[in-house]
């Protein structure tokens, strides 16, 4: 059943896992795998995560990662609508991920620029790079594409960074991902890949796991609610616009709060 798929969710399974594959593997980056994969001298696994949607969940992958000490790379967008490797709090959850060991990546969205040509690609890829590694001051390793096209998955090669379409990690590893939220090509620990020894491309997505079993859509409601209550932290401390003249909402507790208080302190609901 779904439900007991989900069970593998957990960071506990998570944890458990990792541990799994650190007994017979060796964890490495995009750049040093795609040198050394004809003669690693025993398997390889390169761990990857595209930050697609927060930066929370990151952080706690990226902390038990270090416990086990292992070092993987987390790929962050810096045109995500839903969060911002630029403003403070997001930089301060940036630096944290990197400041546990791991590897800046970019995770690079062509759809934002339209139709992109392949010579234009290199030139928007680099650039994004070049604004991650001024602001970090940290070298980006490696670059992963978000809902690839046809331009992306063609196994293009940019000329500074290595990138996960490349045809050298699609032929040399084995390539899971948990995309939605389930391990579409079967869990990696039950795959022939895994038991004869193969390299591993993992991609894993850190808004899927949680602390307890969750359904992906719960795992979204409960990203859109941190999402929401910090849309209202912002605009209460920079606008009172926000505080004041918004209508109150059925279950709204701020506004029924500061309703009471004005009342309580006799005055009246502001009008405007
Ligand atoms: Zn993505």
């Amino acid at each position: 059943v779904a439900s007991g798929k989900r069970q593998r969710f957990t960071y506990d399974e998570y944890r458990k896992f990792l541990a799994a594959i650190r007994a017979s593997y060796r964890f490495t980056t995009f750049r040093e795998g795609k040198s050394i994969a004809d003669h690693a001298g025993g398997p390889l696994v390169i761990l990857r995560h595209d930050v697609d949607m927060g930066l929370e969940p990151a952080i706690r992958m990226a902390l038990i990662e270090q416990e086990l000490g292992i070092r993987s790379t987390y790929f962050f967008m810096v045109s995500c609508p839903l969060y911002s490797v630029f403003s403070r709090r997001g930089a301060e959850e940036v630096r944290l991920i990197l400041g546990a060991g791991h590897g800046l990546g970019l995770h690079f969205d062509c759809a934002v620029y339209g139709e992109i040509s392949a010579d234009c690609l290199d030139d928007r890829v680099s650039r994004e790079c070049q604004l991650l590694e001024t602001y970090f001051g940290r070298a980006v390793e490696a670059v992963s594409f978000h809902r690839p096209g046809e331009l992306e998955l063609s196994g293009p090669e940019l000329k500074m960074w290595p990138n996960s379409y490349e045809m050298v990690f699609r032929e040399k590893f084995k390539y899971f991902s948990d995309s939605r939220g389930e391990w579409a090509y079967g869990h990696p620990l039950d795959s022939e890949a895994f038991r004869a020894g193969r390299h591993l491309h993992l991609c894993i997505h850190p808004v899927w796991w949680t602390t307890e079993p969750r359904t992906p859509a719960e795992c979204l409601t409960e990203l859109a609610e941190r999402i929401a209550s910090r849309l209202d932290e912002y605009l209460s401390d920079n606008s009172r616009v926000w505080n004041t003249g918004r209508m109150p909402r059925p279950g709204d507790r701020a506004a029924a709060d500061s309703e009471m208080r004005a009342t309580s302190e006799g005055n009246a609901w502001p009008s405007r």
